[in-house]
């Protein structure tokens, strides 16, 4: 039997097999270039390249692929296999330095918002060394960046890339302002959980509308839902059990640490927990889980759904973001210290942080926008739209104390003396737990909960990391000047907390009274779907901090606005026709077999005794006959609506036609449906109900 630590890592070109298989000099050459960013020349590379193929080749692998993440939200790859032609006729493997390094892979057809001219159509993608290369059934996977000819970025790893640049290059000058002379990098990591759902591949294959659109546009709740909670780290069933063993088994070879896994609330739904690591990687990681569970569900007999709202009624999946940042040198700057020095610069970038989400509450709305994530949140299960930050009690009165000039009177335990030089001591892991806000501090990082099952958690990062950047940046710039630091310092914090006070909200997130409070008394953004936040992206204050920092051209950034709609417009779309077609081919022919063989059945028996009054029958008949009514004009309805998308004049316009008319005629259509699925016999319904779907996991 073979353990964990035998196989951790098997499939990934990691540390110690560079180490082992490098002569010390590229080793050493490749190690600046991980660390420093620092330029790799093409000696280096194509000894890089060599070992990376001597490897790859023996553990299996017959082709390489640079493997990058398109603003599709997916990882895409195009293979190439090792194969050369020798003089004599026989093969070689190959693989040079070149290859490794760059590569053109003909992918024209991926969303670039008008950023390719078609001649220069193709784009390019170049290796991130700082994220390990890795085998995936048989081929090499280069992690890489995908960018254009112009040079600008085509995915969502370059500007999250550049994100931590300026995050480090900010954090390092107030790390040097308080005396730190000794860390060289400053790291945003990321642990992100991840929630899904498990149903039978024979239920999934049932329901169009499971597979064209992730989730179920029909659908009548279950007698029994997750009322008595009763799944939420219940006993995981057999199949879900051996399912998450070959999960862990596969991440694990990829060095994907893959921690903890438990029921979630609703049926059917669990969660996966890796343990953190460096914001790029992470997102590389947590793009190969969602892979790989899709794969392994396969394998016994499921499917994965990663849709943030799968099944209406039932609680949808989302994905928490805990988001620290640390030094080099181990230092978390988000947990408190043990002395007052320690504590001033953890309440300065605690600030950051609060300064940031306040100022730039849309672009965190906007990072995790889609279609499928609009379902969920304000839904009473996950946060709402509008964004605020829980602090807990104690970190709360602290700030309190600060913004009033007042002593802090806290528990026994916090030795708090509040004067003007002196900032309070406070004890770390006093914070509460509060599930219902969207951006919660929990100790020693910052849980952002709003993201979707299915978003690539690289949008939120770049959001947060440039965001907190600019913050530091603004500190640091008044901060260098100061002549009396600690006073300069103090009255910074103070400052923050007065301006910034709006965001912060410890109550219930998930209270309706908030919503009014958030939005009436404090002018906090509430941007219920994906048409209302995503012009925002463009609004001056964001374009001028997002390409201030150089975390976006403005031609990316309106790219990305315009693919991020297209994608929001496309999606409900696919929806609505998928409906349509569903109404027509299944559901009401259903509905109207039914109904013909009761009223068949009802004259058979009036014949058999004319006293009958066949009551049932006859009253069954007359409802679904009017649902059936209902549901015909709902349909066309639905199709006019359809009908006039084609009149609007831009993809703005277009987002805003599909939010207040598609969207609202899909839900009405599907209320005459759900009723009439609860009328109708089951042998007559055309596919899986909630509860063969949600139940169907042995
Ligand atoms: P829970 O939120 O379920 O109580 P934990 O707090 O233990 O669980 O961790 C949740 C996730 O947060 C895990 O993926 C964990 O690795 C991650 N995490 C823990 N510490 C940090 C940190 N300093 N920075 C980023 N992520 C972290
Ligand atoms: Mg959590």
């Amino acid at each position: 039997m073979s353990t964990v630590s035998d196989f951790f890592g098997s499939k990934v070109f990691d540390d110690r097999v560079m180490r082992a298989s490098l002569s010390a000099d590229v080793y050493a050459s490749l190690r600046k270039t991980i660390d420093e960013g620092s330029e790799l020349d093409i000696g280096v590379a194509n000894a890089v390249a060599e070992a990376m193929k001597n490897w790859a080749v023996s553990n299996g692998a017959t082709h390489f692929t640079h493997w990058f993440q398109p603003l599709t939200g997916i990882t895409a790859e195009k293979h190439d296999s090792f194969i050369s032609c020798s003089p004599d006729g026989s093969v070689i493997m190959e693989f040079s330095g070149k290859e490794l390094i760059k590569g053109e892979p003909d992918a024209s057809s991926f969303p670039s918002g008008g950023l390719r001219a078609t001649f220069e159509a193709r784009g390019y993608t170049a290796w991130d060394p700082t994220s390990y290369a890795f085998i995936k059934g048989k081929t090499l996977c280069i992690p890489t960046a995908f960018c254009s000819y112009g040079g600008h970025a085509l995915d969502k790893k370059t500007p999250l890339l550049r994100s931590m640049e300026v995050l480090n290059k900010q954090a390092l000058r107030i790390l040097r302002l308080f005396g730190n002379t000794s860390a060289k990098r400053v790291v945003s990591s990321v642990g992100p959980e991840q929630e899904y759902f498990l149903i039978s591949q024979e239920m999934y294959n049932q329901r169009p509308d499971l597979r064209f659109t992730g989730r179920t546009l029909f659908g009548a709740k279950p007698p029994k839902g997750q009322e008595l909670d009763d799944h939420y780290f219940g006993v995981i069933k057999p199949t879900v059990a051996a399912f998450m063993e070959d999960l862990n088994e596969e991440l694990w070879k990829l060095g994907i640490l893959a921690k903890t896994e438990h029921n979630e609330v609703a049926p059917a739904q669990h969660e996966l927990a890796p343990i953190y690591s460096t914001t790029n990687i992470a997102t590389d990681h947590n793009q190969l889980t969602m892979e790989i569970m899709q794969k392994i569900a396969a394998k016994h007999g499921m499917v994965c759904l990663l849709h943030e709202k799968p099944f209406a009624g039932v609680n949808g999946s989302g994905k928490h973001n805990n988001w620290s940042i640390s030094t080099d040198t181990g230092q978390n700057l988000l947990s408190p210290g043990d002395t007052p020095y320690e504590n001033a610069q953890f309440l300065l970038f605690l600030c950051a942080v609060i300064k940031a989400v306040d100022n730039y509450q849309d672009l965190l709305r906007i990072s995790v926008a889609t279609a499928g994530n609009d379902h969920r949140l304000g839904a009473n299960e996950a946060p709402p739209a509008v964004i605020s930050i829980f602090l807990g009690d104690e970190l709360n009165a602290v700030l309190e104390a600060i913004e009033t000039d007042t002593p802090y009177k806290g528990t026994e335990k916090m030795q708090m003396k509040l004067g003007v030089d002196v900032l309070p001591k406070f004890n770390r892991d006093t914070t509460d737990r509060n599930r219902t806000s969207p951006f919660a501090f929990t100790g020693n990082k910052f849980e952002f909960r709003m993201l979707g099952s299915s978003n690539s958690i690289a949008c939120a990062n770049i959001m947060l990391n440039s965001a907190v950047a600019e913050s530091l940046r603004i500190y640091a710039d008044r901060l260098e000047k100061a002549k009396d630091f600690e006073s300069a310092l103090h009255e910074m914090i103070k400052k923050t907390i007065k301006d910034h006070r709006r965001i912060i909200f410890n109550g219930n997130g998930y209270d309706d009274a908030w919503i009014t409070e958030a939005t009436e008394k404090r002018g906090l953004l509430n941007y219920r779907t994906t048409a209302d936040c995503m012009p925002h992206l463009l609004d001056g204050k964001n374009v001028d901090m997002l390409t201030g920092l150089g975390v976006f051209t403005i031609d990316e950034l309106r790219s990305r606005r315009d693919i991020m709609l297209e994608n929001y417009c496309k999606s409900v779309l696919i929806e609505a026709n998928t409906m349509i077609n569903m109404v027509h081919k299944r559901i009401a022919p259903a509905i109207t077999s039914f109904t013909s063989d009761l009223a068949k059945q009802a004259g058979e028996k009036k014949s058999l005794n004319p006293d009958l009054a066949c009551a049932y029958e006859n009253d069954l008949v007359v409802k679904l006959s009017s649902l059936t009514d209902c549901i015909a004009e709902r349909t066309s309805a639905l199709e006019c609506s359809l009908l006039k998308i084609s009149d609007a004049k831009d993809i703005i316009e277009e987002s805003e036609l599909i939010r207040d008319t598609v969207l609202p005629k899909m839900s009405e259509l599907r209320i005459p449906c759900d009723q009439a699925e609860l009328l109708t016999a089951k042998s007559y319904w055309p596919f899986p109900t909630y509860d063969d779907i949600l139940f169907s996991v042995k």
